[in-house]
């Protein structure tokens, strides 16, 4: 095919997603969040749940488990975890009765070649983050139409504007963000009521928790998040990009 039909199909099929993820945006608008996620796994494809199995993401792994225990969770290990939520996953995946939990990692060989000392992380974290997570994350990816998300607005400023369904820049996605509009407190309602196990490591002083090289306990005050690459410039992990694109150190949007 010639590439200006090329180009003029991939801006229908573009224009097509905009749509669907805008009409879907509007039907679930003053839906729940469980809502949400029944309606993202009803009407929006193959959709996968993507999970860091961190200090809040039980909520959304307990939501799905609500709807349906086969969904597919995919768990991105990138080697740099702390032992306790290698732990947690296992914990959490038994006691839920998720019977699809997949473990994501990066290719051997990859690593070999591109962070043979796992110091990546040291010089260029975010090309450490494009190693252990998105590319992993993107491949396991393939094939489904969309992924959920436990993101939410009040996370940070690249998320503050965060809509329940949005078109992922450059794959052809739906990303689905059914927790969007939740505050800290209904996350720690939806937890007491539903008695789930937290993180082990919230209870030391760790609100949001990443890798352990890149993750330290919060001060009372600081932002949930400050722990994250403290001192680095750094927000978000490469699995989520902003305006197309991933934030890198220094260009927060
Ligand atoms: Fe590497 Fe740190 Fe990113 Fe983990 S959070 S992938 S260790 S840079």
């Amino acid at each position: 095919m010639p590439l200006d039909e090329i180009q003029t199909e991939l801006g229908r099929e573009r224009r097509a997603l905009t749509e669907q993820v805008a009409a879907l945006n509007a039907r679930y608008r003053h839906h729940s969040a469980h809502d949400v996620m029944h309606g993202a796994l009803e009407d929006a494809g193959e959709i996968a749940l993507v999970s860091s199995f961190g200090a809040e993401s039980v909520v959304l792994l307990h939501m799905a488990a609500v709807i349906d225990k086969s969904i597919p969770v995919l768990f991105v290990d990138t080697q740099m975890l702390f032992t306790e939520t290698l732990v947690y996953q296992q914990e959490v995946s038994e006691r839920l009765g998720l019977r699809n939990v997949r473990v994501i990692r990066a290719e051997e060989e990859d690593l070999q070649r591109d962070d043979p000392y796992g110091a990546l992380r040291l010089r260029d974290p975010d090309a450490c983050c494009v190693l252990r997570k998105t590319i992993p994350l993107q491949r396991a990816l393939a094939g489904y139409d969309g992924w959920i998300t436990g993101r939410k607005r009040f996370q940070s400023g690249t998320r503050a504007a965060l809509e329940f369904f949005e078109v992922e820049d450059g794959t052809g996605r739906i990303k689905v963000n059914p927790l969007a509009h939740w505050a800290p407190e209904d996350v720690r309602v939806y937890m007491e009521e539903n008695r789930l196990p937290r993180h082990p490591l919230v209870a030391r002083g760790y609100p949001s928790i990443g890798c352990a090289p890149c993750t330290s306990p919060v001060k009372e005050g600081e932002d949930p998040r400050a722990g994250r690459w403290r001192d680095q410039n750094k927000e978000e992990c490469g699995i989520h990009f902003v305006n197309g694109k991933m934030v890198r150190a220094g260009e927060k949007e």
